[in-house]
Formats: structure tokens, C-alpha cells, sequence
């Protein structure tokens, strides 16, 4: 079976690297020449947009999926007509727009903290005066990696909106104080069998996931239980087929629902290692129609990402029981160029890689 991937960065590369052994193969189509993913498929180079391009895409492929969320909403639904697209385009609009998706998510019953909507051509201050300061502001689209928003904590900050964020639709929400931030990963079959992988506890730094911890700790039962149910609902009323990753904020009290990825996700790479079947296998079990596996979780995972350059693979390796995941990118500032898991090592180890990764690390990022 042949699988056409929309983007061809790392995350197409370890969905082929997940799939081949199960007899599928990869064709990817991708803006730039010579992605990650072109070690492990055919990769056609050219625009979303361009229907000659996805023509080309598209012939010989028994299905379509994507890794990368910004695809254009008519490209996808052009190759809905021609060839099954899972997740369904619906789906990934859900997850383009912040509006759409804090509305699922209050219609399901997730907690989510208070937000308005402010249309285009609305200077916003009438919501900043409903919902009272502090809040924060985000372009309705395309935002990513903490791209495309504000805190607004003043009313001279609430004065700049639209300078600041320009004249698209906006979703303007409370400013949450949270302990930390957690995230889900939920995979539903074609036959809409689903399965969850543990909640996995995350930290950023300047909008960008650096380390992963898997399962999180002091999680109680009925906490995972619910976000566990709360991201089957959502799956079951996309009516999607393959991984979603919903982003939740712990208040110590509450798990709010922050935003959704309608793909694989990278506080999902430690499952590769981590899991008997990660959430990679599981996508392309998904959207092949095979029957989904159990995660088999196989113990207490570290994931840690490498930003901006590798540290040296042969300095990596000398920590016991490493898995190194070098994705082969040019290195440059704010890019994630690889990652490495650690799977039940203690604190000593864990520490070693964290400032392994941190020493890999260009200056200027
Ligand atoms: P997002 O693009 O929505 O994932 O936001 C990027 C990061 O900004 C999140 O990972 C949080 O650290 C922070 N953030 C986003 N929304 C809120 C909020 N309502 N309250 C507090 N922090 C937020």
C-alpha cells in the first residue's frame, strides 16, 4: 500500500520508518527539496496549492495523510474527491481554527478557560473589557510554537492588538496560571476502534517543547480516566481516523484544554522507544485500515529534543540505554534537528542527556 504524506519533515520520516516494516511504503509532497522524510520515500517537491502538483501527488497513492497541520483547507478537500484523506479534512480545519477547536472542546465537556471570538475589523477592547485582563490574544490561524500571540496584562498592551497581531480573526482567552502543561495522544481506527497513550507532562522553553516525561507523575486515575475519555470524545466526533494530540494545562485542580494537533505529535516521540507500539505504528495502522495496538507502555519515558544543532552522536551513545533520533536536518537556530529518549534510567542519566541537549545548542537560540 502506498501512503502519500502532505510535509515531509521528521515527523514523515519516523511515520515511514513506523510503517515500512508493516509493508507500507511512503511518498511525500513537500515545498522544499531534499526534506527529512526523502531518506525513506519518494518525495514530490512543489507547492499545497498547486493542482498539478497534487496531481502528481496523488496518482497510485491508496491514501492520504498529513504531518504537518497548515495545509491548505481546499488542497486537502481537492484530494478528498480524488482518494481517502484521513484524518478527514473536517478534522484538520477543526484543528487550523481556534475558534472551531475551543468550541469542540466546550461542546465535549473539556474544561477550557473563558474566550471570545474577535472578528476582523473589531479592535477587540469591547472582549479584553467583557473577559477583564489578564488575557491572552492568538490569530485564529496558522499560529504555531507560540507564534502569533500576545499576553495582554495592561490596557496600553490591549491598545496594540491589532498592531501587533494584525487584521485576521482573533481568539482572545483568559491568561491561565498553570502548574504545568500535559498532553494527550489518542489514535481511532478506521473501524473507530480507539486507543490512549498516558498523559505526558511537557516543557517549553521560548514556545518550543524541549523535554517530555512519559507517563506523567502524580496523575490520579480519575484525572487520566477522564482525559482519556474527554480525547476518545473528540476523536469519535471528528469522526477521525489516526493520532490527535489535545495540549491541556494542569491547574493543580483542573486539566484545561489548550489546543489540538491533528497528526502525530512530538510529546508523542518517546512512545518509539517507549511503547510497543508508538503512536507513529499506530497512525499508520490507522489510515492503512489495519487493527490499532495497545500502546504496551514499557516503563517511565524521557524524551528531550535537540534544538538548533546535534550534539555529537558518539558523546550521545556513551549514556546507557539512549535511543538517538538524528532526523538530518541542517542545523539552525530554533530548528528541531533530533531527539533521544531515555526509558526507565534514573535521575543521573536523565540529567546527563538534558545537558547534553543543552550543550548542543546554537548560541543564538
Ligand atoms: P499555543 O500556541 O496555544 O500552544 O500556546 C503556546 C504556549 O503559550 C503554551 O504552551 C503556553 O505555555 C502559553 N499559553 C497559551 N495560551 C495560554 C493561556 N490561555 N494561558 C496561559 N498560557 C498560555
Amino acid at each position: 500500500m502506498l501512503i502519500g504524506v502532505l510535509g515531509g519533515g521528521q515527523l514523515g520520516q519516523m511515520l515511514a520508518l513506523a510503517g515500512m516494516p508493516l509493508g507500507l511504503r511512503f511518498r511525500f509532497l513537500d515545498p522544499t527539496p531534499n526534506p527529512p522524510a526523502a531518506a525513506v520515500g519518494e518525495v514530490v517537491t512543489g507547492a499545497f496549492e498547486d493542482e498539478a502538483v497534487l496531481a502528481k501527488f496523488a496518482a497510485g497513492v491508496d491514501v492520504v495523510t498529513y504531518e504537518f497541520e497548515n495545509v491548505p483547507g481546499a488542497s486537502v478537500r481537492w484530494l478528498a474527491q480524488r482518494v481517502p484523506v484521513y484524518p478527514p479534512p473536517q478534522a484538520l480545519e477543526t484543528g487550523q481554527d481556534r475558534l472551531k477547536e475551543k468550541t469542540a472542546f466546550r461542546e465535549l465537556g473539556f474544561a477550557v478557560h473563558d474566550f471570545e471570538n474577535v472578528e476582523p475589523g473589531d479592535d477587540g477592547l469591547g472582549a479584553v473589557a467583557r473577559l477583564g485582563l489578564p488575557l491572552v490574544a492568538k490569530t485564529r490561524r496558522m499560529g504555531y510554537d507560540g507564534k502569533g500571540q500576545m499576553v495582554l496584562r495592561t490596557a496600553a498592551d490591549a491598545a496594540r492588538l491589532r498592531a501587533t497581531l494584525g487584521d485576521g480573526a482573533l481568539l482572545i482567552e483568559r491568561l491561565v496560571t498553570f502548574k504545568r502543561e500535559l498532553s494527550i495522544i489518542a489514535c481511532r481506527g478506521r473501524d473507530g476502534a480507539c486507543v490512549t497513550y498516558p498523559l505526558t507532562e511537557n516543557v517549553h522553553e521560548g514556545g518550543i517543547l524541549r523535554v517530555s516525561r512519559a507517563p506523567a507523575a502524580e496523575v490520579d486515575a480519575a484525572t487520566e480516566r477522564s482525559a482519556r475519555q474527554h480525547a476518545e470524545a473528540l476523536l469519535q466526533r471528528l469522526n477521525y481516523v489516526g493520532v490527535l494530540a489535545v495540549e491541556l494545562f494542569d491547574t493543580g485542580t483542573e486539566l484545561y484544554a489548550n489546543e489540538m494537533a491533528p497528526r502525530v505529535h512530538n510529546s508523542g516521540h518517546w512512545t518509539i522507544d517507549g511503547c510497543e507500539v508508538s503512536q507513529f505504528e499506530n497512525h499508520c495502522r490507522a489510515v492503512a485500515g489495519l487493527p490499532l495496538g495497545e500502546p504496551g507502555v514499557r516503563g517511565s519515558s524521557v524524551m528531550v529534543n535537540f534544538i538548533g544543532a546535534m550534539p555529537p552522536v558518539a558523546e550521545l551513545l556513551k549514556i546507557p540505554g539512549v535511543r538517538v533520533h538524528d532526523y538530518g536536518k541542517e542545523p539552525r537556530a530554533g530548528r528541531k534537528v533530533g531527539h533521544a529518549t531515555l526509558v526507565g534510567a534514573g535521575a543521573v542519566l536523565t540529567q546527563t542527556l538534558i545537558a547534553a541537549a543543552a550543550n548542543g545548542q546554537i548560541a543564538s537560540c
